[in-house]
């Protein structure tokens, strides 16, 4: 047997989440099992916990996209029992069962190694949402940004994805401008490296200008909507735009082609769920020499399974500041 947080459905199509025991008979069939240690919260688990945004396929359903433990049984000879392992994405969480369990049974293709120098909680601690984050920086870095070129912007900065880059970006040298709508939040972003603090107003309007003063070596974007309309005309000649997230809505408001074509800008696409596994790997390795682990550890709110119902409810309202990290046991 082993705990979980189970999501049922009832007959009028409410979903209710509580933690029970299961038998380890119900697990998916897969190559590998995991004695899972943490997990974590992402937008996408609100979801799965709550009313399931079309990503749930079955009930009863076990949420969490992200975990990392220890293998317990494998049927693939790249993994063996006691190897650290994480996981994130590959529809893990939604489709198939995930990581809110002392348990988990997965293919041994979504699995990565975990680097040496980050714990299984550390790894929680970044998630899909630190991944998605040094996924972004790297795609800058790939596209010419480097310490010295300006200021670098981080939307939605108080949130998962935007603290890490925060984060690293400050650590690799940037100077880094975070965007946020919670002024409460500027001691917190400023410790993680944040040299200015960008109320969200600044760029919430819709303008109808071709294009503003250049201001931005970078950024990396988690809101879209107004704000990515305003910052794609307020970037530097040929730099870029890493576009990972719709906190602020999927269209791109006010936005014009003139950043485009005169001033060469860029707008990088990051997906983090199918993402190849040698990508997956890079992101892992430069997460685990480039995120300062003190800064991390400011990042993270310890919850356990129990609490996820009502956390999952806050991540929808954007209530929840920086990273929850999972105690599954
Ligand atoms: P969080 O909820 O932790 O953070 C989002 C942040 O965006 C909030 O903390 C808030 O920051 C800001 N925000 C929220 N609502 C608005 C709004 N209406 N207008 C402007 N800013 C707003 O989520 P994550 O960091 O985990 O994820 C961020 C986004 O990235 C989500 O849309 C998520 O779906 C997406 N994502 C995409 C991935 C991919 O593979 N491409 C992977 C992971 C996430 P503040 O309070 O500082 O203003």
């Amino acid at each position: 047997m082993f705990k979980a947080l189970v999501v049922e459905k009832d007959e009028d199509g409410k979903t209710h989440a509580s933690v029970q025991q299961l038998d380890e008979a119900r697990l998916p069939e897969a190559e590998v099992t995991v004695a899972v240690e943490y997990s974590t919260l992402n937008y996408k688990d609100g979801l799965c916990i709550g009313p399931g945004g079309g990503l749930v396929r079955t009930y009863p359903h076990v949420p969490g996209i992200d975990f990392a433990g220890t293998v317990e049984e494998s049927s693939d000879p790249r993994y063996r029992p006691g190897d650290r392992v994480v996981l994130t994405g590959w529809r893990v969480g939604e489709a198939h069962w995930g990581g809110y369990a002392q348990k988990a049974r997965v293919k041994a293709d979504w699995l990565v190694p975990l680097p040496d120098g980050l714990t299984t909680r550390a790894a929680m601690a970044v998630g899909t949402a630190g991944l998605t984050a040094m996924l972004a920086v790297m795609a800058l870095e790939d596209h010419g940004l480097k310490p010295g070129d300006g200021p670098v912007l981080v939307t939605g900065a108080a949130g998962g994805v935007g603290s890490v880059a925060t984060a690293v970006l400050a650590r690799l040298g940037h100077e880094v401008a975070a965007v946020t709508g919670r002024p409460e939040t500027a001691d917190y972003l400023r410790d993680l490296g944040a040299s200015r603090i960008v109320p969200r107003e600044e760029l919430t309007e819709v303008t109808r200008k071709p294009l503003e003063s250049e201001t931005w070596a970078g950024c990396v974007d988690s809101v879209a909507g107004a704000m990515l309309g305003r910052i794609l005309k307020q970037m530097k000649y040929r730099t870029s735009v890493a576009a990972v997230g719709l906190a602020g809505g999927a269209a791109i408001e006010g936005a014009l082609i003139t950043p485009f074509i005169l001033r060469g800008v860029n707008l990088l696409g990051i997906d983090s769920v199918l993402r190849p596994y040698q990508d997956r790997v890079r992101a892992w390795n430069r997460l685990a020499a480039d995120l300062p682990l003190d800064k991390l550890e400011a990042m993270i709110r310890p919850a356990t399974l129990a609490d996820l119902p009502g956390l999952g409810a806050d991540i929808l309202k954007g209530r929840v500041q920086g990273r929850i990290v999972v105690d599954v046991n």
